[in-house]
């Protein structure tokens, strides 16, 4: 059962989630926080709560996703949407250098700014702080340094949200990445609806501690802790997925020729899409781009994913042809070899890529797929890999 300590917990009145922002504007962060756009609850920069998506929720299912009214006021009454905290510590398209040639010949370069913005985000749910800790190792771990992500991410404040409701596509609790956030915070904020809409808040850091001191914040009570704890409880009981992590890493090394690839990709439209909204895939490539004077050009990082044909491009052809490999690949990296290249799992159980997916593919049910027709070690080939696919 979770267990919050009163004694070391504030309470904030919902009207001071303004004066929250307001305060981190005030030392200098630009605040990136839950915002509706476009029919879905997007994380983009907001100046006030008037901003936050007051009384919407999101309805989620493999392949689908609807905004509805919740008939109350909650602020953060919803579960991830498409986007994620990754679209601003890894932008999709980032201009690494500009050229310019003057008439006379003579080329000059414009670097990237030394300056990058300072966030400050609101509403980190703990699978996407558990996703920021994976991408932290990805750009920042022990022998590649990303400066770009590396100058975002530093100085990054962060003020997480304990769920207090699981989407149909959530399985956290079987990533153990969820509900509540644990680490990684500044500031750690449950919303309470019973009685005054108020919300329990954690500090993680002194940074946090600080700013709360100037908010406002009172001292909790005992039923505010236990309040908290429930609503904690009461989502780790909802989780609409499950996946059953035990030896998966194992399980997919040896089942490489598994006929559920060829079903699944059936299936696949090898769109990409679910590469896109997971908030660990890192994947990304490089393009020259120059104008038709050939007076201006620049080099830009892009977004890449596993299921274009192009990205495994090497040597004149692509290492990944067909589909079920390509969607092995994807798959078998988020649950296995990431595993072994990053000591953790590529997978934290936010459910993005259930609900993003066009066809409703789901991960946790091709997982379980595999785990239930195991085709057991191959002899004589631990990893059962062969070269056809
Ligand atoms: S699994 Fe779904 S989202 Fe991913 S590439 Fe295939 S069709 Fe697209
Ligand atoms: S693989 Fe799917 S469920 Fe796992 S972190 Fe990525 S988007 Fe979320």
């Amino acid at each position: 059962m979770a267990v919050v300590s009163a004694s070391t917990a504030s309470v904030l009145r919902s009207a001071a989630i303004d004066d929250l922002i307001a305060a981190l504007a005030a030392r200098g962060y630009t605040v990136i926080g839950p915002t509706v756009r476009d029919g879905a609850i997007l994380y983009e920069e907001v100046s006030s709560a008037a901003q936050l998506p007051a009384g919407i929720t999101d309805e989620q299912e493999g392949g689908t996703y609807r905004l509805s009214e919740r008939g109350d006021d909650a602020l953060f009454g919803f579960n991830n949407g498409p986007n994620s905290w990754k679209h601003h510590l890894f932008p999709p398209n980032l201009t690494l250098w500009k050229a310019h040639r003057a008439a006379g010949g003579e080329i000059t370069y414009d670097e990237q700014p030394d300056e990058r913005p300072r966030y400050a985000f609101l509403g980190v749910r703990s699978c996407d702080l558990a996703a920021i800790g994976v991408q932290d190792k990805v750009f920042i771990g022990d022998s590649y340094t990303d400066a770009d992500y590396e100058a975002r991410r530093r100085d990054a404040f962060i003020v997480a949200i304990n769920c207090s409701k699981a989407g149909n596509t959530c399985f956290c609790v079987s990533m153990g990445t969820g509900p509540r956030a644990e680490s990684g915070y500044d500031l750690a904020l449950t919303e309470l609806l019973e009685g005054e809409h108020r919300f329990l808040v954690e500090a993680g850091s002194e940074r946090g501690e600080e700013v709360l001191a100037e908010v406002g914040a009172e001292e909790a009570s005992r039923a505010d802790a236990d309040a908290a704890a429930a609503v904690s409880e009461e989502c780790a009981s909802q989780m609409g997925r499950e996946l059953d992590t035990d030896g998966i890493k194992e399980l997919l090394y040896r089942n490489m020729e598994h006929p559920r690839w060829d079903e699944v990709s059936e299936r696949c439209l090898t769109c990409g899409n679910c590469t896109l909204v997971c908030p660990t895939c890192f994947c990304h490539t490089v393009e020259d781009v120059s104008d038709l004077a050939g007076e201006e050009a620049e080099r830009v990082r892009q977004w890449d994913s596993c299921f274009n044909l192009d990205h495994s491009y090497i040597h004149g052809g692509s290492v990944r042809n067909s589909s079920p490999s390509r969607y092995r690949q994807w798959m078998t990296h988020k649950l296995a070899t990431w595993i072994d290249q990053f000591g953790t799992s590529g997978c934290v159980g936010c459910g993005r890529c259930i609900t993003w997916c066009p066809v409703a593919i789901d991960i946790t049910e091709e997982a379980a797929a595999i785990r239930a027709t195991d085709l057991g070690p191959s002899p004589g080939d631990e990893r059962g890999i062969s070269a056809d696919h």
